[in-house]
């Protein structure tokens, strides 16, 4: 059986790949283990809060990904019928933060350019179309299972980071619960070319209504945009789509017409608020949405998974370069699960529900309060400040150097 004195990472999603670029730096042998053949181009992510750019920078992929990226300096909050009710200005955090701004670009992008610098890393591997089916661990090694085109192959490893993602196989193979709810709504992304610009709408967008809510985003440079909104989960797929006409008539402004847009992709989603009863199990240790997993609205979901892969690589480099004690490793677990629990899934829960509001008593009060944190200074700072919160209590560390 093959063994790797390193760190398996158990699927190549944004978090996994930036959990390997980081250990390969620091000389640690990686292998990724991803079930797909590529990237996937499916329409998630998009924005990003300051301290995930911060973590960007620190992990040297920040001016690859602006190249493609939109800098985004506000975030918009409208009604139904397309009126701006409330603008929050990053500029509120100028003196506070280097990044004074949320950075757009589609995940998939984000996930190719963390590829292409991890290419030049001769200590990782990236394994494509290899799908872990089984773990095991004693007190020295994990031992994996993988399905990949030559059948099954195993492999140990000293350490695994599982980032294999919301429904995470190895979570349920090592017995730890996903605790939680499940929303009822369910969301559909599309990416589309519409040149919402024209009708006054800013690249960041929260529209409220207890109908036709939906999150409407600039995706790229190339002229794509997100629009996200909520279906009724009991119809097929071929409803969704035959649908969509309809509610994008409702949903974009000036009401176009099919000819007027392209759509690019569309996927429906289930979205949820849950977290793993731990993130450590022994010589397993989760990040991202294998740990945690939280609806979209608010761009916090894969802005904190960036940051636990900078806190886990960080921690696992300390127990395998260093022979530190595996309390870093606990530790993380139980400051990344705070994180979650304190910050993220309470702040997204609250613009989801702020979104879709059908009582209009309570609708007016939501209204109010995000009007006055537009309009007051000091309010919007401390709006904008909290998102800091993603970082936990350990400081961040300082950008890296990379070599001329
Ligand atoms: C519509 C939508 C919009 C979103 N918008 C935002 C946003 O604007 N900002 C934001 O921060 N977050 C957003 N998110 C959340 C974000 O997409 C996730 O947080 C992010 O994908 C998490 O990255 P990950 O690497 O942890 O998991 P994933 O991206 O799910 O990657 C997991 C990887 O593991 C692989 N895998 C799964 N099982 C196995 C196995 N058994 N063996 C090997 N490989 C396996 C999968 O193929 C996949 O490549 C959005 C999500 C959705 C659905």
């Amino acid at each position: 059986m093959e063994t790797l004195e390193g760190v398996v990472v158990v699927g190549g999603g944004p978090v996994g790949l930036l959990t390997a670029l980081k250990l390969g730096r620091a000389g640690v042998k990686v292998i990724v283990l991803e079930s797909e053949a590529c990237v996937s181009p499916s329409p998630r992510a998009v924005a990003y809060m300051p301290p995930t750019i911060a973590a960007m920078q620190r992990f040297g992929v920040l001016e690859d990904i602006r190249k493609r990226a939109v800098y985004c300096p506000s975030i918009n909050y409208r009604h139904g019928d397309g009126t701006l009710f409330s603008t929050l200005e990053w500029s509120a955090v100028a003196e506070d933060t280097e990044f004074p701004y949320m950075l757009l670009l589609g995940q998939n992008h984000v996930s190719n350019v963390i590829k292409q610098h991890l290419q030049t890393l001769p200590n990782v591997d990236i394994r494509w179309n290899h799908r872990v089916e089984s773990i095991d661990q004693d007190a020295n090694y994990v031992t994996i299972e993988t399905r990949c085109p030559g059948g099954i192959s195993r492999l140990r490893a000293r350490w695994v980071a599982a980032t294999d993602g919301a429904r995470s196989t190895v979570r349920e193979k090592i017995g730890l619960s996903f605790d939680g709810i499940t929303w009822a709504e369910r969301l559909v992304a599309t990416n589309v070319f519409y040149d919402f610009t024209v009708h006054g709408y800013s690249r960041a967008n929260f529209v409220h209504d207890p109908l036709d809510w939906a999150v409407v985003v600039q995706l790229d440079q190339s002229g794509l945009w997100r629009v996200c909104y909520g279906e009724d989960p009991s119809i097929s797929m071929e409803e969704v789509r035959r649908r969509m006409p309809e509610r994008f008539k409702r949903l974009l402004p000036g009401a176009p017409t099919p000819d007027r847009y392209r759509v690019d992709h569309l996927n429906p989603y289930r979205v949820h608020q849950r977290c793993a009863a731990e993130f450590r199990r022994g010589r397993v240790i989760l990040a991202g949405d294998a740990a945690h997993a939280t609806n979209p609205m608010g761009g916090l979901g894969l802005s904190g998974g960036v940051l636990d892969a900078e806190h886990l690589a960080r921690a696992l480099i300390s127990v395998v370069n260093d022979s530190a004690s595996v309390k870093v490793l606990d530790d993380y677990s139980v400051d990344r699960r705070k994180v979650f629990l304190e910050f993220t899934s309470p702040t997204a829960t609250q613009n989801f529900n702020w979104m879709k509001e059908s009582d209009p008593a309570q609708r007016a009060r939501d209204t109010e309060l995000l009007t006055h944190a537009g309009t007051d200074r000091a309010v919007m700072r401390e709006v904008l400040l909290s998102f800091e919160k993603l970082n936990g209590s350990s400081r961040p560390a300082p950008p890296l150097k990379l070599a001329a």
